[in-house]
């Protein structure tokens, strides 16, 4: 597994290297957001963990611009800026995941696992739902034969839904599933996710997932 680690803070920086690398990872280390984005541009990566205060280019733009050209990898935000409003922002601008500066290492590398979690191969590989269709092995969506670019996350979320299509879900259950971990308070990293999957599958399928005020989501797919 290879990662690279764009902070500029130095200390941080390499001593995140270490640690990761203590536990098995390769990695390497960029320390501005132009470096980070030429070094993500190879898409040689397995996971990107990314500082959104960087000298050159700030995390979102990198994010941003990776995204645009198409490097799916995921994309782990870190943020010393604790607002509601940032995290939106981050995970709009594709990143699958962010985690709040300062954080103990063994939360990093639980978010890293999770980031990192392929889905069981006993499970079919291909779902279909009206137009939709989900291969989890080459990972590609395509709607009405159309390809569609989703992240990780929403990958993994609108796997979710079809896995458990006409059936109703929690956030509760989409965070502890598709995120691995209990979020607290902030389940509109769920709700912001949603948004995504439905503007990437397009207006014709985007209301085949239905909200359930209160619960959580349905995916329909016997209207
Ligand atoms: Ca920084």
């Amino acid at each position: 597994m290879r990662v690279l680690v764009v902070e500029d803070e130095k200390k941080l920086n390499l001593g995140l290297k270490r640690a990761l690398r203590k536990k098995g990872y390769n990695v390497d280390s960029a320390f501005d957001g132009e470096e980070g984005e030429l070094f993500a541009e190879d898409n040689v990566y397995d996971l990107i963990i990314l500082d959104i205060l960087l000298p050159k280019k700030d995390g979102l733009t990198v994010c941003k611009n990776l995204r645009e050209n198409k490097i799916k990898t995921p994309i782990l935000l870190l943020t010393a800026k604790d607002t509601l409003e940032d995290k939106i922002i981050g995970l709009d601008s594709g990143a699958d995941d962010y985690l709040i500066k300062p954080f103990m290492l063994d939360e990093l590398t639980a978010r890293i696992r999770a980031l990192l979690r392929r889905p069981q191969s006993s499970l079919p590989s291909l779902l279909k739902a009206k137009g939709i269709t989900l291969n989890t092995i080459r990972r590609e969506v395509t709607v009405n034969g159309k390809h569609r670019d989703l992240t990780l996350k929403e990958f993994n979320l609108l796997e979710f839904l079809m896995r458990n299509v006409n059936s109703v879900v929690t956030r509760e259950q989409i965070l502890d599933h598709v995120w691995d971990l209990a979020f607290n308070s902030f389940t509109n990293v769920v709700d912001v996710h949603i948004k995504n999957v439905r503007k990437k599958i397009g207006r014709e399928h985007a209301g085949l997932i239905k909200t359930v005020r209160g619960i959580g989501y349905t995916l329909k797919n016997n209207e």
